[in-house]
């Protein structure tokens, strides 16, 4: 006889389970959101941060857990991730109540370390509100917002592993803390102008000038009165100052001796930026997101100083990082500049007293807060292009980015030389780190050590082999290969193309690539930057085309004086000797004819394919440009002034399996004679850039295009390739890996990690 099962009675059992979730699921509010539907349901047991991520062990009725599990997914915070769920049965006990545990462990860290937030809008309004008690209190954050990698010392991310340890709460914020209901129920940075960190006003010599909320208007007064303010944020020292003023911008530029790089402008809300820039809805969107990165855009405004962004279109502008921020931007009432604070060349400056010495000549007043910073962290760059998001420096907000990789031994990559930055897999997951700088300089050198060490102490491990570029100068290969560690290379451009397989998730697949950008050393001891790869398994590449090769003089002095590449290609594309005069006159202030009789007695020199070079070469023919102070000035003020609305373009076609450009050069070179508009002959450039890639990529019509390198960061160039290619999806452009060498590293971890995959297959086989 079979016996039917009362439904009713079994719902009414008790289930014990436990939950993993992997992912992104600390830092950001999860256990407080856990315990709260536990108590809305009457689930017992307990939550707790683990290195693995988040586990859950929940106690109730049949119906209870399976109400709980149900309704978990949705009920956590939007800016949850949740990579892996698992669910075991386990034993039930006598709990009554659900907690929130702590928990020391030891092992791997294989949850994602948090990334910091800006500010949310809830945190904002009670800074606003007289009848709140953190009316005006600037460095308020919650269970969803504020700090988070620049303040972590250890995981897992609890109050003690922060720089907040140091402040005890007060009974008001305990309460808070304590209270299911509150909004900040279990949030790890929780403060207030009572217990938590305070902000104070200094003059040149370390006098105090205001403190507490009078401390952001005397620095808004300051400002006013045409001031540079070097303020404490989330992840260091920021320079501010007037952004509509000529003059003022024009001091900053030559005490912080940048003489041309644009700098960012920090604007109080969406609607203030609408009236600097043209920004459609993607652009908003990351204008707003929580990662809080500059937005590069198209300027509209006649507000903001020249000086701010000379030669260029382009005006990048971030929403305010924090309570700070906000309260400044509020106080000031104008667009204010927004840069790091450091000298040209030297890292961030991020500590109170190095700050106050070390900007002495730069600044006039300073901002500071005492919360101390673990990490510092540069500000966020994206650019969208082709409606994605493309980051252009990985900074606060969006770094450490987790780098989707198989299981590997723990190692580190080291990148490039230029805009570098480091990634590591220690074991369990791989993520790439925040942009460093330039390693000209001992100090950038000495950020670099320090960051490797950070990251090997926070995510646990040890390295046992590192990867490095193939370029024997690199600082970078010099110092990994000076370790008592086994270490490989990977060449400049197949890091490139392999960190856009990787963003893509193809790196077990063939794919086609075009690493386009300024210099990177080549397989035959040349300077590359034009090339077209096929690869195989993510392990494998041959260079199957690459740009016209031309000579290299005069070593760096090439990156600096585009008048040279000019020349040097004008040298190689016009019959006899009537150019130089024209030339001569066009760059007046160079030495051009010695150069050309220099270069042609020389017939023993290093040649390059840099597309870089080449964009340098036309910005100097069309703008007349001669000197740039910062390498991809002159490609930026070509995409500047491009007339888009043409279809025109040169003929740039593939002889010998390379892109020959003399055709083109030549034929620029009348068009500038015979006076066609400088944005007519950019936008004829562009054009024929983009259809001598994709006549390329179609002799591997079932190959994904793969595209890679500083060059992609140019938004009408890859706007026009992904208008022009037939096959939209076989095209996979730039994301949240940076095009530039800033995304380097990834690329190097990513081929090596295969290569160890493959040799591991091949043991077994
Ligand atoms: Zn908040
Ligand atoms: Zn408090």
């Amino acid at each position: 006889m079979s016996q039917l099962i009362d439904m009713s009675v079994v719902a009414q059992e008790t289930a014990a389970v436990c939950i993993r979730l992997a992912g992104c699921v600390q830092g950001a509010g999860v256990r407080p959101a856990v315990a709260r539907l536990a108590n809305s349901l009457g689930v017992t047991g307990c939550v707790r941060n683990a290195l693995g991520g988040l586990v859950i062990e929940a106690q109730g009725t049949v119906d209870q857990i399976s109400r709980f599990r149900q309704s978990l997914p949705t009920s956590l915070p939007s800016s949850t991730t949740i990579t892996e769920i698992d669910v075991t049965t386990i034993d039930s006990t006598d709990r009554t109540t659900f907690d929130i545990e702590r928990t020391l462990f030891l092992g791997q860290v294989s949850t994602q370390v948090p990334r910091d937030t800006a500010v949310c809008d809830d945190c904002l309004r009670e800074m606003r509100d007289r009848r709140d008690r953190r009316y005006l209190y600037p460095l308020s954050s919650c269970a969803t917002c504020g700090p988070r990698y620049s303040l972590i010392r250890e995981m897992a991310f609890d109050r003690e592993h922060t720089t907040l340890s140091g402040f005890d709460l007060c009974d008001a914020c305990q309460q808070e803390y304590g209270s299911p209901s509150d909004r900040r129920y279990h949030a790890q940075t929780i403060t207030c102008s009572k217990c938590g960190p305070q902000t104070w006003l200094t003059d040149s010599v370390g006098r105090q000038l205001g403190a507490g909320p009078n401390a952001v208007t005397e620095a808004a007064r300051q400002i006013l009165e045409g001031k540079i303010l070097a303020m404490r944020g989330i992840g260091g020292y920021q320079l501010l100052c007037d952004a509509t003023s000529e003059v003022i911008v024009e001091r900053l530029r030559r005490r912080k001796a940048r003489l041309a790089k644009p700098f960012a402008v920090l604007v109080g809300t969406l609607a203030e930026a609408r009236r600097h820039a043209c920004i459609d809805s993607t652009e908003a969107e990351a204008l707003l997101d929580p990662s809080n990165p500059i937005v590069l855009l198209r300027a509209c405004s006649n507000d903001i100083a020249v000086a701010v962004h000379p030669g260029l279109e382009t005006l990048g502008i971030l929403l305010p990082s924090s309570g700070l921020h906000a309260r400044l931007c509020e106080s000031v009432g104008r667009p204010l500049v927004c840069t790091s604070a450091n000298r040209e060349g030297e890292p961030l400056e991020y500590e109170v007293q190095a700050a106050q010495t070390n900007l002495v000549d730069i600044a006039d007043v300073w901002l500071h807060h005492d919360r101390p910073i673990v990490r510092p962290i540069d500000d966020s760059v994206v650019r969208v292009i082709a409606d994605r998001r493309v980051t252009i420096r990985l900074g606060r907000g969006l770094a450490p980015l987790p780098l989707s990789l198989p299981l590997a031994k723990p190692q580190v990559a080291v990148g490039g030389h230029m805009k570098s930055a480091v990634a590591w897999h220690n074991g369990s997951q791989a993520a790439l780190g925040p942009h460093i700088g330039d390693l000209n300089t001992v100090a950038c050198r000495e950020r670099f050590e320090k960051q490797v060490a950070d990251v090997e102490a926070l995510y646990r491990f040890v390295s046992s082999t590192t990867v490095h570029d193939s370029h024997p100068d690199y600082f970078t290969t010099r110092w990994a290969q000076g370790l008592s560690l086994p270490s490989s290379r990977v060449q400049h451009h197949f890091a490139h193309i392999a960190a856009g397989m990787l963003e893509h998730g193809l790196l077990d697949r063939d794919a086609f690539g075009v690493s386009w950008d300024g210099t990177g050393f080549g397989d035959d001891g040349n300077i590359w930057g034009g090339e077209f790869f096929t690869i195989r398994s993510g392990t494998e590449y041959s260079r199957v085309a690459h740009l016209r090769p031309f000579p290299w003089f005069g070593g760096e002095t090439m990156v600096y004086q585009p008048w040279r590449s000019a020349v040097l290609m004008l040298n190689e594309s016009l019959v006899g000797d009537e150019w130089i005069d024209r030339a001569a006159s066009l760059w007046q202030e160079q030495t051009v004819v010695p150069f050309v009789r220099l270069t042609r007695r020389t017939e023993d020199c290093v040649r390059s394919t840099s597309v870089g070079r080449l964009f340098d070469a036309v910005a100097a023919i069309v703008l007349g440009l001669e000197v740039v102070h910062y390498e991809g000035q002159a490609a930026m003020m070509l995409e500047a002034v491009a007339s888009p609305t043409s279809q025109r373009h040169y003929p740039l076609s593939l002889v010998d399996r390379q892109l020959d450009w003399r055709p083109m050069l030549r034929q620029i070179w009348m068009d500038q004679e015979m006076g066609l508009l400088p944005g007519e002959i950019s936008a004829k450039f562009h054009r024929s850039l983009a259809i001598g890639i994709l006549n390329v990529a179609s002799l591997y019509p079932h190959f994904p295009i793969v595209l890679g390198g500083g060059v992609f960061q140019n938004k009408l160039l890859t706007e026009m390739i992904a208008e022009m290619v037939s096959d939209p999806k076989r095209l996979k452009l730039p994301g949240s890996i940076p095009p530039n060498d800033g995304g380097l590293a990834a690329g190097q971890l990513a081929i090596s990690v295969m290569r160890e995959q493959r040799r591991l297959r091949h043991s077994h086989t």
